[in-house]
């Protein structure tokens, strides 16, 4: 009797709107059917891939589901990402030992070395202390040093500098995130700089941006960085490493040896637009990455960091934001295509959250980068009235919390609001700065929750409200690792 109510509910419920819910019913009668088949993978890992996007909280997730729908040709909340189809995920805390709102360096460092840290330090306990060579200092093993005595390789794949926070994290220990090179180093520190501490290291692949770290002043037309003159890629190439400088030599290089690889295409990070200037996509050194990687039989550990998202945001420009994140969603869609989640544990992730928030009550179909217009109650998609504030003015779909478009500007000495009325128009254009409240030189990062979505083996333990730092004992326990020194 009881379900016969439930049905005469439901049933009512649907039939008051008999256009699109009984395809939205039938859906969640096929997702029980496969929560249902979902099998628990308890294999050992061979392989772990960490994709980061950086920055890329649940927020940027939204903007780039809505984004990507809308591409599509859809009204975009419908749209399923690559990694929203991977089969379990868990709410990741960021914040560093000191940071309510985290930075790169601690919390790549909890990623890839299982405990939290300070902000600022790469690969160094909390007993540190930023900047100061005189502090304790505890190097922290790293999941590189577990993979390597495993038999593994070890390999990173960046748009951003391969010496910068996030990919700094798998192979070195810096007292300061920004001691990239040893011009930065105090002179009186007996640390080496994160380029130095990379060339010596014994990570098999390294493909990104930041040759000038890696070079003397005198070289690059005096943008090298370098003070102690020494050029860090001869020396590299003289013990037998592989040394590719830009897409010439990415397009003629052939994989037949186990010798180092290491890849630098710009000077800094990539363009936003890398494809203008001639560069390998993050796409296509991800090929190269595992096609190299897998030819060992023992298996690898890869980062592939997609780290422009993170930069797009802090300079408020949401339209850079949505080119990095759709480069991201193809990154991952190929990934998936290349790799076997039979034995390797994928996990799309991101590092921290941005301070960046969704408005309403937005009708749908409303352009994710433009304005929030009103719901309409006879059809799906929005009226063409924008909502508008108590100022009479319309207001954009995605808002940044502080940032360089803030709606406060400066007039002698003080600062006075002034909105202006924008229109799709405008925000459509590629350099716009998206509207802020605070005004900053730069949009910040956010303590909120970041995901982090999972497939293959050990990928069921991705589960719950965790701390970040818990992802590298999850990698650990996959592979099979009991053997940990701290
Ligand atoms: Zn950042």
């Amino acid at each position: 009797m009881k379900y016969f109510f439930l049905f005469i509910i439901i049933f009512s419920q649907l039939s008051a709107n008999p256009k699109n819910s009984w395809q939205d019913f039938n859906d969640g009668q096929l997702f029980i059917e496969n929560q249902l088949q979902k099998q628990v993978n308890k294999n050992k890992a061979k392989n772990v891939i960490v994709i980061i996007g950086d920055g890329y909280g649940i927020t940027t997730n939204y903007i780039n589901r809505l984004n990507q729908g809308q591409k599509n040709g859809g009204l975009g909340d419908e749209f399923i990402l690559p990694h929203e189809k991977l089969d379990h995920l868990a709410l990741i805390k960021t914040y560093t030992t000191n940071g309510q709102t985290p930075d790169s360096a601690g919390t790549s460092t909890a990623i890839h070395s299982g405990f939290k840290t300070k902000s600022g330090l790469i690969g160094l306990s909390n007993s540190s202390k930023r900047g100061d060579c005189t502090s304790e200092k505890k190097e922290l093993e790293s999941i590189m040093d577990v993979f390597k005595q495993l038999g593994k390789s070890v390999g990173l794949v960046t748009n951003t500098r391969v010496t910068h926070a996030t990919p700094a994290a798998v192979y070195s220990h810096s007292f300061d995130r920004n001691w990239e090179d040893d011009s930065k180093v105090p002179e009186d520190c007996l640390q080496d700089d994160i380029a130095l501490q990379l060339i010596n290291s014994n990570i098999d692949l390294v493909l990104g941006g930041g040759r000038r770290h890696f070079l003397p002043i005198e070289v690059l037309n005096q943008k090298g960085k370098r003070k102690d003159s020494r050029n860090l890629i001869e020396e590299f190439k003289t013990n037998g490493g592989v040394f590719l400088n830009d897409n010439n030599d990415f397009k003629n290089y052939k994989i037949d040896s186990n010798k180092r690889l290491i890849g630098l295409f710009s000077d800094s990070h990539f363009p936003y637009l890398a494809e203008k200037e001639n560069k390998p996509s993050l796409l296509e050194l991800s090929n190269l990455a595992i096609e190299y990687l897998n030819r060992n039989k023992n298996g690898f550990y890869l980062l592939i960091e997609a780290g422009r998202i993170d930069h797009g945001h802090h300079a408020g420009k949401l339209n850079y934001v949505l080119k990095q994140t759709q480069q991201f969603n193809n990154l991952i869609q190929n990934v998936l295509a290349k790799v076997n989640l039979k034995e390797t544990l994928l996990i799309v992730t991101a590092d921290h959250a941005h301070s960046v928030g969704i408005n309403g009550y937005c009708g749908r179909g409303s352009k994710i980068n433009g304005i929030c217009y009103r719901i309409n109650p006879n059809d799906s998609k929005h009226q063409n009235k924008p909502n508008l504030g108590l100022d009479g003015k319309p207001f954009s779909v995605v808002n940044y919390l502080n940032g360089p478009g803030s709606i406060f500007e400066k007039k002698y000495f003080f600062y006075y609001a002034n909105r202006k009325r924008l229109s799709d128009f405008d925000y459509d254009e590629i350099e716009f700065d998206h509207e802020a409240l605070i005004p900053t030189f730069k949009e910040s990062h956010s303590g909120l929750d970041v995901v982090a979505y999972a497939s293959g083996p050990s990928s069921y333990l991705l589960n719950g409200t965790i701390e970040q730092n818990f992802l590298f004992h999850i990698i650990n326990h996959a592979v099979g690792n009991s053997n940990i020194n701290q």
